[in-house]
C-alpha cells in the first residue's frame, strides 16, 4: 500500500475558483488499492475526490467540488490493459496519457482522437468530462467503463469485461454514460473506441474578418448538414473580444480583428478533395473565405505556425498550443503561472443571425467588466456547436481574478437568455448547472441513483449535481 501514503500536497488552480480545504492526497496504483481505500474511507466517513491527471484547466484543475475531500490521484494507474488492433479498441487506466496511448498506436491502422490540451492529460479524465477531440466529441470514444463503487465492488459497463478486454456492447441496458459527468464511482478503466487512420488528412485553415462570424457559422452549418464526406471536427476559433480600456490580457499573437477556421478533414484522397470542394462552395458568400487553404497535415513542418494543429490532426498530441496560450514553457507551471484562465462552455446555435446577436451581447459584457475573452465553436455535429469561451487574466493584478469570474457569471446569464445550455461545467457551478437545468422528478431520480450506490456520499460529493 505504498502508493496510499497521505501527502501534504494541495492542488493549485489556474482558474482561481473559490478555495477549498483539502484533507490530503492519496495515490493508489491498482484496483485492489482503490477498493481498500474506498472501504477504509467509508468506515472513517472520509470523502474521496478521484482525478486522473488533474489538468482540468479553466474548470478547477485538480481541486474538488466540495470541502475537505481527500484527492485520489490515479495518475499512477497507467497501464494500457489491452489494444485490439483488429476491431479498434483500447482499454486504458486513468493515468494513461494522450502521449502514451498515441505512442502505442504509432504505425498501426488506428489513431487516437486527441484534444488540443497537453500531451500528458488523461484520456479517461477528459472523456469523463465530455471533452472535445480533434476528430469528434470524446463522448463517442467511450465504449465501456470499469468502476469501483462506494461499497468497494467493481462493476463493468458497455461490454468491457473484467479481464480488461472489450467485447462489444451486448444486449441489455448500458449504464456507461451514467458515469460520465457524474460521481457514481471511481473509474479504474475505460474502453476507448479508436479512429481508423485515414489515407489522407487535410488541415483546413482560413483567417476571416470578425464581422463575418455569423455568415461563417451559418455556412459551416450548411456544409455539415448537407453532408461532409470526410471526418473531423472543424473549429471556428480565436474570436477575441476586448474592452475599450487598458488592463486586459490575451495570448500573444491573437489578432482581435479576425478569427480562424481550423480543423482536419480525414478520409481517402477522394473524400478529402470532395469535402474541400463542398466546403469552398458552402463558404462562397463569406467575405475573405477565398483565403481558405487545405494543407496536407503530414507535410506541415516544425517551423510552420500550424505545426501543432497538424500534429493533433494526425493523432499526435502536443503541449505546444497550451504552453503558447498560457505563456509557460512547461505544463507543470500552468497552475502556478502568471496567466489565469477560466472557461465557460455553452452549446451555441448554428444560425447566422442568432450568432451575431449572441456576440453583440457578449461584447457588452466584455465592455462592462473590462476583461477580454475569446470564443471558439467546436462543430461537433449538425445541430449545435460546443462553444468554449476562454477568459484570460493576469493573476498579479489585484482584482483581475474577481473581474474574470464576474464576466463568466454574467456571460452565463446572458447565454441562458439566448437559450444556450451549459454542456460542461466547473467546480464552482457544476451542481447548480445541473439543478437549474433539470426538472424535479429527474433530479429526484439522479438523487435516488446516487444514494442507492453511494448512500453516504463518499465519492466526489457535488460533482455534477449529487
Ligand atoms: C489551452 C488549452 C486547451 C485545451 N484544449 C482542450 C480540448 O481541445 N479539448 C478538451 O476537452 N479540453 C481542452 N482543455 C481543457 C483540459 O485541459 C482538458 O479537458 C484535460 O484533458 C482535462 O484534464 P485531465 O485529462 O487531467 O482530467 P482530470 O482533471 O483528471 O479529470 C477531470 C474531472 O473528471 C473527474 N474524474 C477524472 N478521473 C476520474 C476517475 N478516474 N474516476 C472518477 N472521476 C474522475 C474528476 O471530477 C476530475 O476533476 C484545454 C485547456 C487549455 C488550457
Amino acid at each position: 500500500m505504498q502508493g496510499l501514503s497521505r501527502q501534504a500536497l494541495r492542488p493549485r488552480d489556474v482558474g482561481a475558483h473559490r478555495p477549498r480545504s483539502v484533507a490530503g492526497v492519496v495515490c493508489p496504483e491498482s484496483v485492489g488499492e482503490v477498493r481498500a481505500l474506498v472501504r477504509r474511507s467509508a468506515a472513517a466517513d472520509r470523502h474521496l475526490y478521484p482525478i486522473s491527471t488533474g489538468r482540468n484547466w479553466g474548470m478547477g484543475s485538480a481541486m474538488p467540488v466540495s470541502e475537505d475531500n481527500t484527492v485520489v490521484d490515479l495518475g499512477g494507474m497507467n497501464r494500457i490493459r489491452s489494444l485490439d488492433l483488429d476491431a479498434g479498441y483500447a482499454v486504458v487506466e486513468p493515468g494513461v496519457t494522450q502521449r502514451q496511448l498515441a505512442e502505442a498506436l504509432r504505425d498501426t491502422a488506428w489513431m487516437l482522437n486527441v484534444t488540443a490540451s497537453c500531451a500528458d492529460t488523461s484520456v479517461v479524465g477528459n472523456a469523463l468530462e465530455r471533452g472535445d477531440g480533434c476528430v469528434r466529441s470524446r463522448v463517442h470514444d467511450v465504449a465501456g467503463i470499469e468502476a469501483v463503487l462506494a461499497d468497494g465492488s467493481v462493476v463493468h459497463t458497455g461490454g468491457l469485461d473484467p479481464s480488461g478486454h472489450y467485447l462489444g456492447r451486448g444486449a441489455g441496458p448500458d449504464l456507461t454514460q451514467a458515469f460520465v459527468q457524474h460521481n457514481l464511482g471511481v473509474i479504474t478503466a475505460m474502453a476507448i473506441s479508436l479512429i481508423p487512420r485515414p489515407q489522407s488528412i487535410g488541415l483546413v485553415h482560413a483567417r476571416i474578418e470578425r464581422d463575418q462570424i455569423g455568415a461563417t457559422i451559418g455556412a459551416l452549418a450548411s456544409f455539415l448538414r448537407r453532408g461532409n464526406p470526410a471526418e473531423g471536427l472543424l473549429r471556428v476559433r480565436e474570436l477575441a473580444m476586448t474592452p475599450g480600456g487598458p488592463g486586459w490580457l490575451l495570448p500573444a499573437g491573437v489578432d482581435a480583428g479576425r478569427f480562424t477556421i481550423l480543423g482536419p478533414l480525414l478520409g481517402s484522397g477522394e473524400t478529402v478533395s470532395l469535402a474541400e470542394e463542398l466546403l469552398r462552395k458552402a463558404l462562397v458568400e463569406v467575405e475573405g473565405a477565398e483565403s481558405l487553404r487545405v494543407l496536407d497535415a503530414a507535410a506541415v513542418g516544425p517551423d510552420d505556425p500550424l505545426y501543432a494543429r497538424a500534429l493533433t490532426a494526425q493523432g499526435i498530441p502536443t503541449c505546444h498550443g497550451v504552453q503558447k496560450a498560457l505563456g509557460v514553457t512547461s505544463c507543470e507551471q500552468i497552475d502556478a503561472g502568471r496567466f489565469g484562465f477560466l472557461v465557460l462552455l455553452p452549446m451555441m446555435p448554428l444560425q447566422a443571425r442568432k450568432t451575431e446577436q449572441i456576440m453583440a451581447t457578449m461584447q457588452e459584457a466584455v465592455d462592462a467588466h473590462g476583461t477580454a475573452l475569446m470564443v471558439e465553436w467546436n462543430l461537433i455535429g449538425r445541430h449545435q456547436a460546443n462553444a468554449v469561451i476562454q477568459i484570460f487574466f493576469d493573476r498579479s493584478q489585484p482584482g483581475a481574478d474577481e473581474r474574470a469570474h464576474q464576466l463568466r457569471d454574467e456571460a452565463h446569464g446572458l447565454l441562458r437568455e439566448h437559450g444556450c445550455v451549459i454542456y460542461r461545467s466547473d467546480i464552482d457551478h457544476a451542481a447548480s448547472t445541473v439543478w437549474s437545468g433539470t426538472d424535479t422528478a429527474s433530479l429526484s431520480m439522479l438523487h435516488r441513483m446516487k444514494t442507492a450506490l453511494d448512500p453516504e456520499g463518499l465519492i466526489a460529493p457535488g460533482r455534477y449535481g449529487t
